[in-house]
């Protein structure tokens, strides 16, 4: 941080800054009202930290106790200000807030929206900490004028968005007494914004909620006049508030742009008594996947914001947007304390437990609504069946699957055991990263012969949920890359081709044999019940990762030492039957064979052969041979 100077210094904003301004001013953004709930939500915000600051320390509130936004228009200037009488900024705070940008995923975001995506991405503005750069899509100029509360100093901050802006004291009788004005000198097509009921229309729609009471001066001298009263949504009753109040109030709350796929709006009382207003997002939030996957819920205690950062919320339900009011909570807490206190924990519990209800009776009662939030946030829901053992039973009831059964729609488990075969032990999946290479796997071959349904789990996260032992209804999953397909048991149908009476001794020659030659290779070789039409597929030892497991753990560095594969022969295949009927005679061309197969069987399941050169000499062997013989 730079040291503190009595004069006006002009500074040149972080490279990034200088990026997101100019986009915003050639204006990426088709929707250019969004910039006053930006800075509506700022000032909300303002009030909402001396609110909690002014609980220990009642003195910064002065003679002046109510919190207040005011929006003021000056047509003939074409000037516009947003001035609320919240915690304001010190001359450092502002050169940091609106000088870098501190949120780590902006970066991504702008490139995202050089790469030609802006369309998609005006909905994420506010949420990328970039809202107060807004104001520049309609303001050629901006000036921010602030004072702290409990300071007697005042700041101004200006600049025309273009690489440099200018800092310095101003005299207190030229600032509010307290908090934070920004006004914005407006470009000449965006002058409609210093139209009184222009103004009042965008703040009821768009910041009719916020929890600070808002007033309107029509033009300079003039009365102010309230727009908005600043009541909580969340301490109305249910029945009084129209589906667009919720609609607008998930829009600042949740900084989406979109419908809320759901709204769970509840009171607990006895024990604990708390308000919970929370939505599940239409669309997937910004950020559901940085590094630190934290929900965004807040926290209020008797109306008062105490802090976004509380878990209220287990982590894979963090694409939840809303808040919790407590009555419970003492006000005078530090955040930390708050995050240790056992209320806080019963008061989680409680909140968990209305979310994964609220998505079951979704799921019951509206299949097509419940795949939409299953295909924007079920991918978060399953990291929950590895990470919270109490709910898994929970969870597995609200996944859904694609599966050979599936087609374009979603499986449920309860689908998938209502559709068992006579004989069938397990739930059977095969995980990979592609649908197509899934579908057109020869290890499925055996089990679609049987018409047994297999899932198709191609999220990295599967991968590590299957392989803490889940059941289902009793059913345990089962890989079919891995171990014994355990097929014999489950009949075929009547018309399928039946297998012959297994393994004859020419065939346990053969695959002794190509056990031989394989060597290292793999694990064993053994006679297939999973295949059907192929000749050969690979598949884990009985204990251990599955393959795709395997190749995860492999391309994070974690696996060890990999489990050599088993490789499956298919003894019922006629190429298989004619290799094994060679005998003793013509050894090389059995080798060669005997490697082929084993590469064929590595490159169905999407890897290369074990040794290029090698397979290519081989294979030009083969060649050869067909010619010579033609
Ligand atoms: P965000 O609000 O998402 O953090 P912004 O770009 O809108 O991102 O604002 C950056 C920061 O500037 C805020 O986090 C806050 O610290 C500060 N700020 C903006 N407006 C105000 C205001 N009216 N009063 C006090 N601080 C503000």
């Amino acid at each position: 941080m730079t040291t503190y100077t009595k004069t006006a210094e002009t500074r040149t904003f972080e490279a990034d800054v200088s990026r997101l301004l100019h986009m915003m001013v050639h204006s990426v953004y088709s929707d250019r009202d969004v910039f006053l709930r930006e800075l509506i939500s700022n000032a909300a915000d303002a009030c909402e930290k001396l609110r909690f600051e002014a609980v220990s320390r009642p003195e910064l509130l002065g003679d002046d106790p109510k919190p207040r936004i005011t929006i003021a228009a000056d047509p003939d200037n074409k000037e516009l200000v947003v001035e609320d009488n919240g915690i304001g900024m010190s001359r450092d705070e502002m050169a940091e807030a609106l000088g870098t940008i501190a949120r780590s995923g902006t970066r991504a975001f702008m490139e995202r929206v050089e790469a030609g995506k802006a369309a998609e991405d005006t909905q994420l503005i506010g949420q990328f900490g970039v809202g107060f750069y807004s104001a520049f899509m309609v303001a050629d100029r901006v000036d921010v004028i602030s004072r702290q509360a409990g300071s007697d100093e005042a700041f101004r901050w200006s600049s025309d968005g273009k690489g440099t802006y200018e800092i310095g004291p101003v005299p207190l009788e030229a600032a509010p007494k307290r908090g934070t004005r920004v006004v914005l000198h407006l470009m000449e097509d965006a002058t409609s914004y210093a139209t009184p009921y222009r103004l009042e229309g965008l703040a009821k729609s768009q910041s009719g909620h916020v929890p600070v009471p808002i007033t309107l001066v029509e033009k300079p001298g003039a009365e102010p006049r309230d727009i908005a009263d600043g009541t909580a949504l969340w301490v109305r009753q249910k029945s009084e508030i129209k589906p667009e109040e919720y609609i607008d109030f998930y829009r600042s709350v949740a900084g989406q742009y979109d419908e809320p796929a759901s709204t769970i709006h509840f009171r607990a009382e006895g024990r604990q008594e708390y308000s919970v207003l929370a939505f599940v997002p239409g669309s997937r939030p910004f950020g559901l996947f940085d590094q630190d996957r934290k929900g965004r819920m807040k926290l209020y205690v008797r109306r008062v914001f105490i802090t976004d950062d509380a878990d209220l919320l287990p982590r894979y339900l963090r694409f939840v947007r809303g808040l919790v009011d407590s009555a419970d909570l003492p006000l005078n807490v530090s955040r930390e304390m708050i995050q240790e206190s056992p209320l806080l924990a019963a008061i989680r519990k409680g909140v968990t437990n209305r979310v994964l209800g609220d998505l079951a009776k979704t799921a019951e009662n509206d299949a097509e609504a419940y795949a939409k939030i299953w295909e924007n946030f079920g991918v978060v829901l399953k990291e929950g069946l590895y990470e919270n053992y109490e709910r898994r039973e929970q969870l597995l009831k609200l996944a859904r699957f694609r599966s050979t059964a599936s087609g374009e729609g979603w499986r449920s488990l309860a689908d998938y055991v209502g559709a068992m075969k006579e004989g069938q032990k397990a739930i059977f999946f095969m995980a990979g990263d592609d649908r197509a290479r899934l579908e057109a796997s020869p290890q499925l071959e055996g089990f679609r012969a049987r018409g047994i349904e297999v899932l198709l789990l191609t999220d990295p996260v599967d991968s590590f949920w299957v392989t803490m032992a889940p059941e289902f209804d009793g059913k345990p999953f089962k890989s079919v890359t891995q171990g014994a397909a355990e097929l014999a048991d489950i009949p075929l149908p009547d018309d399928a081709a039946k297998p012959d009476a297994e393994t004859s001794s020419d065939i346990a020659a053969f695959l002794a044999f190509v056990k031989t030659t394989l060597g290292k290779e793999v694990s064993d070789v053994k006679a297939s019940d999973r295949l059907t039409e192929s000749a050969v597929c690979l598949v884990a030892p009985e204990h251990g990762p599955d393959r795709q497991f395997e190749r995860l753990l492999n391309a994070a560095g974690r696996l060890d030492k990999a489990a050599k594969p088993i490789l499956e022969i298919n003894p019922r295949h006629e190429r298989v039957a004619a290799l094994a009927k060679l005998g003793d005679d013509d050894k090389a061309f059995k080798e060669d064979a005997a490697h082929l197969l084993y590469d064929e069987a590595r490159v169905l399941d999407g890897d290369k052969p074990a040794d290029a050169k090698a397979f290519s000499a081989r294979l030009a062997r083969l060649i050869d041979r067909g010619l010579a013989k033609g």
